[in-house]
């Protein structure tokens, strides 16, 4: 995906000291990248979605119906909540490294204050709270930019197209013309 001025606009913080209100910075070369700020609200609307699926009562979550666009299955049935509870944990551990996963399960999934987190991974209050920065960003960009399904926008996940696969086009022997070989031949004495 390419990060967009028309994407980041919404997201960033308008007193941002770092791209102004506009979510998006450029390296010397020219490179274009999302701001920290639009990262980290990224990675807060995700959270506060998960906070409400861990949280919710269980038979509130629903089974919906999701459809596909292809042939092969019309639509199938899945548990949203359940599955971005999944996949919110897995792209975590595959994002963060070992200290600020530690971090990350003490401090969101667990609960635990600053300073509890600071003693137990024996860091100062300064470390911990750069390290919880660091997290936000990393998941934000990963929750943004993960393929084929990323978590966020979540409307598009919890709503979006089909999450099988690309509609399935039919093969090209399946088409259009009969085959020769299937051909009808001419009864003698009778032109076609
Ligand atoms: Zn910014």
């Amino acid at each position: 995906m390419e990060w967009n001025r028309s994407e980041t606009l919404a997201l960033a913080k308008h007193n941002c000291a770092h791209c102004h209100g506009a979510g998006l910075r450029f390296s010397r070369k020219g490179a274009v990248a999302p701001c920290n700020c639009v990262l980290r609200t990224i990675f807060r609307i995700c959270w506060d979605r998960f906070v409400r699926c861990v949280t919710q009562e269980r038979h509130l979550s629903r089974v919906s119906v999701e459809p596909h666009v292809g042939r092969a299955r019309p639509a199938t049935w899945g548990r949203k909540d359940e599955e971005y509870i999944a996949d919110f944990e897995i792209i975590a551990r595959r994002t963060l490294d070992d200290f600020e996963h530690r971090l990350f399960r003490y401090h969101f999934l667990l609960g635990a204050s600053w300073k509890l987190c600071a003693k137990k991974l024996e860091i100062d209050r300064g470390n911990f709270f750069h390290a919880v920065y660091r997290i936000e960003q990393k998941l934000g960009r990963a929750f943004r930019e993960t393929e084929p399904y990323p978590l966020f926008p979540l409307d598009e996940y919890f709503h979006g197209p089909s999450r099988i696969g690309p509609p399935r086009m039919p093969p090209k022997s399946e088409t259009f013309i009969r085959p020769a070989a299937l051909e009808f031949p001419v009864p003698v004495g009778k032109t076609a």
